[in-house]
């Protein structure tokens, strides 16, 4: 570390990184009372870019960051925002040469969690904080109100945590931000936000399909019965620009545009983040899996060309009366959603317990509500299931979701029957309907799993009349002897 306190620090929060996200990010910090925003790109035609667009901002641009770091007051704070990955690794390592003991970086790019307990950990033998902010909203969200899912040192948290409340989207009067917890419980929370996101539009995309082949309805129409859902339960972002999208026809052909867009979905690396992560801490996220594979059976054109003359019905489905189905596949729509919910929810309580983090579920349902991608009217009864219970086993069973799913799984299996009957793929229909009934199951079929394993393996099992583990003597005379070793 060097000295480069300077006469010239006059910035309480800089920016690295102006490519879009961190343009607009300094711009919102720049908008807000009280902030002076340092300003620094690797490629000072950015800065220049982004100083000359937004004279109002008033940024204090640096060709170095050795000026960069100069320009700003101590406690030193500076949010990175670049290519995640190589790019926040050459950022870290730069200014952590250059911060004094005290001083913070943030990463508000989307790191792996993992990554940022790393890094976090290499700051703090520095003497440095460290915080992995998960950002959401895009761009928009960047320029005019995210969610911020902050991690890192609660003494950190002190000194950002008013800043990244000024920026932050509001939702009820309350800002989109809170302490997530330690290290990399923010990346943590901000990638299961993200495999949740991965859930809610395949589910939204399989309600379109099904609306489309059962009723005949035009995209038009359906974005008509979309606008309309969005004014009830079903009230969120991805409802109202999933209108959006329906309703747009493209200028070329004078087609509704989802028909001119190929059908093969794109991913960045965060939803399969989520399922490894659940994988690795023995969680189902059923829901969410399904929506990862779905987009990569969607970008497989040639075995798609391949299996297109594969026997199969004709994948329309019958309907006699188009508003009941309409309103069985939004009551199913929200089933599942209340599922890939429950599942990312478990997912958060497993990885708080795994690593340690004292994660307040209730707080991120709330941080949930504006800026985020997800952000849906119900949030407001996870925080409530969650205050009135703070130790919820699963989600689904506050009483709420309970009800909610009482009213609506009659439709959720006729909705999945129809589809399967009609072979229309709705995997993360039905896998979410599969997942709740294996949670309510009385009995699985568990029991033949482990009687299989050992069979082959003599892994044993436990009974369900005595305690102990035992194992029965497959290749003897086929008695059963209790075993030392715990059952696995
Ligand atoms: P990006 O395209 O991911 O990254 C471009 C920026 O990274 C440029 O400023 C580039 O500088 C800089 N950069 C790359 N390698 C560098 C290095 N080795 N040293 C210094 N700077 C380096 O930008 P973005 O789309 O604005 O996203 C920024 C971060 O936000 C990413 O982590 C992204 O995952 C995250 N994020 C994006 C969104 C979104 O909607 N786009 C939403 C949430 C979070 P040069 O100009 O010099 O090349």
């Amino acid at each position: 570390m060097s000295d480069t306190s300077s006469s010239t620090a006059t910035a309480n929060i800089g920016v690295v990184g102006l490519a879009v996200m961190g343009s607009n990010l300094a711009r919102n910090l720049a908008s807000r009372e009280g902030n002076t925003v340092a300003v620094y790109n690797r490629s000072p035609e950015r800065t220049d870019l982004l100083t000359s667009e937004h004279p109002e901002a008033e940024f204090v641009a640096s060709k170095t960051i050795e000026e960069f770091v100069a320009s700003l007051q101590k406690p030193r704070t500076a949010i990175i925002m670049v290519q995640a990955g190589k790019g926040t690794d050459a950022v870290i390592s730069q200014l952590s040469d250059l911060f004094e003991e005290g001083d913070i970086i943030v990463d508000g790019g989307n790191a792996l969690f993992t990554d940022t307990i790393r890094r976090e950990k290499a700051a703090r033998e520095r003497g440095l904080n460290f915080v992995g902010a998960g950002i959401s909203g895009g761009e928009e969200g960047a320029l005019n109100g995210p969610s911020i899912m902050p991690g890192g040192s609660a003494e950190a948290y002190e000194t950002l945590g008013p800043i990244l409340a000024s920026i932050a989207a509001v939702a009820e009067g309350e800002p989109c931000v809170t302490h997530v917890g330690t290290d990399g419980a923010g990346h943590f929370v901000k990638m299961i936000h993200n495999g949740i996101e991965y859930a809610d539009m395949q589910l939204i995309a399989e309600a379109y399909d099904l609306i489309r082949r059962g009723t005949g309805y035009s995209p038009a129409q359906i974005a008509d019965v979309f606008a309309e859902w969005n004014t009830g339960e079903l009230e969120s972002y991805l409802i109202e620009i999933t209108a959006e999208v329906l309703r747009q026809v493209d200028a070329e052909t004078g087609r509704p545009l989802v028909d001119v867009i190929l059908d093969q979905a794109g991913s960045k690396g965060t939803g399969v983040w989520t399922v490894q992560t659940a994988l690795d801490l023995g969680i189902p996220v059923s829901g969410i899996a399904e929506a990862v594979f779905a987009r990569a059976l969607s970008s497989k054109p040639a075995q798609r060309a391949a299996s297109s003359s594969l026997p199969g019905p004709s994948e329309t489905v019958a309907v006699d009366d188009p508003a009941a189905f309409i309103e069985d596949v939004r009551k199913a729509l929200y089933a599942s959603k209340i599922i890939a919910y429950s599942q990312g929810f478990d997912a958060i309580v497993a990885g708080a317990e795994h690593y340690g983090w004292d994660i307040k579920k209730g707080e991120i349902a709330k941080i949930w509500r504006g800026g985020c991608i997800i952000r849906a009217r119900f949030l407001n009864r996870i925080t409530e299931a969650y205050a009135e219970n703070p130790g919820l086993v699963a989600l689904v069973t506050a009483p709420y979701f309970t009800e909610a799913i009482a009213g609506t799984q009659d439709a959720w299996r006729r909705v999945v029957v129809s589809a399967v009957q009609a072979g229309i793929p709705t995997p993360a229909f039905s896998s979410s309907l599969a997942y709740y009934d294996g949670l309510r199951a009385d009995r699985l079929p568990a029991s033949i799993v482990q009687g299989q394993r050992d069979f082959f393996g003599a892994h044993t099992y436990k009974r369900i009349d005595k305690e102990g583990t035992f194992h029965t003597l497959w290749s003897g005379d086929r008695t059963e002897i209790e075993s030392e070793g715990s059952s696995h």
